[in-house]
């Protein structure tokens, strides 16, 4: 067996597994309890559209293949952006969309280029494509935009021998960002030729005066590809649907390698159904704006150093292992995120969730403080 292993992908061979939040049911069963509360994958509290679980509801078809061409929804999709529908890439959640182009873009000779504390996929689809990563010093802890992306050290790292830039905007599991002036002088810097991939998992929980206009910054830098998910403000995680706009040159070579019925059926029209219902996202977003200034405040008063956040999310920091608060809130039923796998062995992630959630979170944050004291 060992000489099979051996001739595995080096690059595959050499990484590590993503770590998913742990999930409800499996905490529920080690415990023996139920109720247990999850704010750790920075899904939506109030969960889909009404709309997007309506339109699931006629199963006649799952024996049919989806639509391989995701017509209607890349259709609706270009109509919100005002692009043509050779625009829009679809992916089996965002992440599918990193991945198509790590494995256009990546070489062994290609390298990727990200931040320190940048999201955990990107590391992964470079090492599964045996491309070396270049990894950007983020900003110090004492910085107005603490461990946040330094676009000027991505500057100096960022030669002929890069095949693709990840920028996260904002960035998960900081919740730092990026002023769209920043993210214009870094693409009129960077070569014609290198693409750069933005990624706005959390766009719709950024302040509208950071936000960037994809489409008109694409039509200026076709190097630019702009990612987007439905797993979070949209509440539709586990249906894994996000997508790409890019120069239709650039989704053509996505076309090519995606796999052919990437996205399901459900997917598609609960997708379509969900950006349709508009009002459900603005509602999502006041939620999220309100729990996390109180999670600023709670935290603040605690004396834990709080991450700028633009995101769904509140990072901070326990000044004690967060591994070890992590599992005296598992105890009390509470999931969070340890982010210790990013190498901030002291932070914690916490998703806001409903004002419900978030004041069991931080009655189980405290007693996980109180138990880890020293
Ligand atoms: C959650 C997340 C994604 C994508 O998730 P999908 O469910 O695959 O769409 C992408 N980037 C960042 C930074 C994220 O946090």
């Amino acid at each position: 067996m060992n000489k099979l292993l051996e001739r595995a992908n080096p690059g595959v061979r050499a990484l590590e597994p993503y770590e998913p939040g742990k999930p409800i049911e499996e905490l529920e069963r080690e415990l023996g309890l139920t109720g247990v509360i999850k704010l750790a994958s920075n899904e939506n509290p109030l969960g889909p559209s009404p709309e997007a679980l309506r339109a699931l509801g006629n199963l006649d078809d799952l024996s049919v293949y989806p639509d391989g061409n995701g017509y209607r929804l890349k259709s609706a999709l270009a109509q919100r952006h005002g692009v043509d529908i050779d625009w829009i890439t679809l992916g089996n959640g965002s992440n599918d969309i990193l991945d198509l182009m790590s494995r256009l873009f990546l070489t062994p000779e290609r390298a990727a280029l990200f931040s320190q504390y940048a999201f955990a996929v990107y590391p992964i689809v470079t090492a599964a494509a045996n491309a070396e990563a270049r990894v950007a010093p983020a900003y110090a802890a004492d910085h107005s935009m603490p461990l946040g992306h330094d676009l000027a050290a991505f500057a100096e790292l960022l030669d002929d021998d890069v095949g693709l830039v990840f920028i996260a905007q904002p960035n998960n599991p900081t919740g730092t960002w990026l002023t769209p002036e920043q993210i214009t002088a870094f693409l009129e810097q960077a070569p014609a030729q290198i693409p750069v991939l933005l990624d706005e998992a959390y766009y719709d929980y950024l302040g509208e005066q950071y936000r960037i206009e994809g489409p008109e910054l694409i039509r200026r830098f076709p190097n630019l590809v702009v990612t987007r998910t439905f797993s979070k403000a949209y509440g539709l995680a586990a249906l894994r649907v996000g997508y790409g706009i890019s120069h239709p040159a650039i989704a053509d070579l996505m076309n090519r390698v995606r796999q052919p019925f990437n996205v399901n059926s459900l997917a598609l029209r609960a997708a379509e159904a969900a950006l349709a219902d508009q009002t459900h996202i603005q509602a999502s977003v006041q939620m999220n704006r309100e729990g996390r200034e109180w999670w600023k405040q709670q935290l603040s008063e605690l004396g834990l150093p709080v991450l700028p956040t633009q995101a769904n999310f509140v990072s901070f920091d326990t000044g004690r292992s967060a591994d070890a608060v992590f599992q005296a809130m598992l105890r009390q039923g509470v999931i969070v995120r340890s982010l210790a796998s990013y190498a901030m062995p002291t932070y914690l992630r916490i998703t806001v969730g409903s004002a419900g959630e978030n004041e069991a979170c931080l009655a189980a944050l405290k007693t996980g403080l109180e138990e880890t004291n020293d």
